[in-house]
């Protein structure tokens, strides 16, 4: 049977502020566990939470990037539910009066746009982090509160996935958007961006949707996708049997490549949301809204546009470049400094510049090799030659030292020196009398021959271009 696939994403990010959401604690990562706890992030009796600005303003401008409508009365709900790594027994988070709603994401799927609806972005806080011992025999686990109190958004989708490749395009889309706004740093290894999925089948044609699945805790876009391809097909032999698909929330088990029930919808929680009475409403004005408005930098797809129309490169460069937005903004730091064409600065970014990156497992933002560094160097190119402008390039990319005093130190200098070039070209001509008859014969090719030939010999230091020339010179007299 043909099945229509309906899939949903709840996306949770940390945001990337230096204390937790209601306490002054920490948020860095890796730290010894329990390091970075208070009474109010250990859910002690007697303590009050106090809202961190730069969460919600971060979560405000989440929802203004997703083109959510921002809702001018915000407040908190109480999350109860009873598990051991959230002290409080509830959690703080949004249910009724979420930050923003109905927005929207667009995203390219095999060359087509497609749009996203969000359904909301709000704020909530982490919980801390169970550690259970490999031992099956341990008999305990751990439990570190560091990440307990840590602000979360969470974004919601309408159910508007219809493939893996929706699903991997949007997420893709959404963590770039979320690194462009600076909220995130969306390091999925460090546990920054996990992602909730939510899918079903319906027989093609049909007018209602099916009874959906929810897996928890993905964290990773690998995950996500793997554990989706393996419910498409478990769903669909159960739908052709004639099976009902139960609503149920299962979990992913990398190891053995299933998904596995962890409740079904009897034994579903009641999360009993009611207001949160320790935290007051907050009212969200046009000119708040306006000042986080005006920190949303121009975001990747408006960039690569941009970028093609005004530097005339192709829309493959331009995506590479905007694919991060410090190296967008290096590239563009670099086109500011110089009149080399913005193509041939493009074409040293990504070929060069990115697989140092990519060897050294380095970021743009820590690479040894300014914007004004690469385009001295780019400058000098027609000075030295381009075979040594690229070992100069390779090191300037370990030592940090610019490219003029690696020449120098080098004695990478290109013979300049007329009476020296002279020199070897004449000894050049006499030793290749074939070459110079065949060119004395209208053969240009003899030519390429005898620069390579002086190329050679000088390692690279002459210039080519003015090889040719004297080369021309010569010859033509000669004959
Ligand atoms: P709940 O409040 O129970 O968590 P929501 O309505 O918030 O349910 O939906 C959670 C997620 O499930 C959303 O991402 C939504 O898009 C998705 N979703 C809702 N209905 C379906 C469905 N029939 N099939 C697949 N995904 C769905
Ligand atoms: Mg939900
Ligand atoms: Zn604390």
């Amino acid at each position: 049977m043909e099945y229509n696939i309906v899939i949903g994403l709840e996306t949770h990010a940390e945001l990337n502020t230096d204390t937790k959401l209601f306490c002054g604690c920490s948020t860095s990562f890796g730290s010894e566990p329990n390091t970075q706890t208070c009474p109010i992030c250990l859910g002690l009796p007697g303590v009050l939470p106090v809202i961190n600005r730069k969460a919600f303003d971060h979560t405000l401008k989440t929802a203004l990037a997703l083109n959510c409508e921002i809702n001018d009365f915000v407040n908190f709900d109480r999350k109860n539910y009873y598990y051991p790594d959230l002290p409080k027994n509830y959690q703080i988070s949004q249910n009724h009066f979420n930050v923003g709603n109905n927005g929207s994401v667009d995203i390219i799927v095999k060359g087509e746009k497609k749009r996203i609806g969000i359904n909301n972005v709000h704020l909530e806080e982490d919980a801390g982090k169970l550690v259970h011992p490999e031992a099956s025999d341990a008999g305990h686990s751990l439990i570190d509160f560091n990440r307990a109190g840590v602000p979360l958004v969470e974004i919601v989708t309408n159910p508007d996935l219809r493939s893996i490749d929706d699903v991997q395009g949007y997420m893709h889309t959404l963590r770039n958007i979320l690194q462009y706004i600076n909220v995130s740093d969306c390091k999925m290894q460090e546990g920054s961006l996990r992602f909730e999925a939510s899918i079903s089948l319906c027989r093609k044609g049909a007018k209602v949707f099916g009874n959906r699945v929810e897996i928890k805790n993905l964290n990773s876009m690998k995950a996500v996708m793997k554990v989706l391809a393996y419910e498409i097909s478990r769903q669909k032999e159960l739908l052709d049997k004639g099976a009902q698909i139960v609503m149920e929330t299962r979990l992913w088990d990398e190891v053995d490549g299933v998904s596995r029930r962890m409740r079904t919808k009897e034994e579903a929680h009641d999360y009993r949301y009611f207001p949160e009475p320790d935290l007051v409403p907050i009212l969200v004005d046009k000119k708040s809204i306006d000042r986080i408005r005006e920190t949303i930098p121009e975001l990747s797809a408006m960039r690569r546009q941009r970028f093609t129309s005004e530097y005339l490169i192709s829309d493959y460069e331009a995506g590479i470049l905007t694919e991060s937005k410090p190296l967008a903004d290096y590239f563009e730091e670099c086109v500011k400094l110089t009149i080399v064409s913005p193509k041939e600065l493009s074409n040293w970014i990504i070929n060069d510049v990115l697989r140092v990156l990519n060897e050294k497992k380095s970021h743009i933002q820590d690479f040894t090799i300014s914007p004004k560094m690469l385009v001295d160097l780019i400058e000098m190119k027609s000075e030295i030659g381009g075979s040594i402008a690229k070992e100069v390039f390779s090191e300037m990319s370990n030592t940090g030292k610019d490219a003029s005093s690696i020449v120098r130190e080098k004695n990478l200098t290109p013979l300049s020196n007329a009476e020296e070039l002279n020199f070897i070209i004449s000894k050049i001509i006499e030793d290749n009398p074939k070459a110079i008859e065949d060119y004395g014969k209208g053969k240009k090719s003899a030519l390429s021959f005898l620069v390579g030939q002086t190329m050679k010999i000088t390692k690279g230091k002459a210039n080519p271009k003015i090889l040719i020339d004297i080369f021309r010179e010569k010859l033509e007299n000669n004959l």
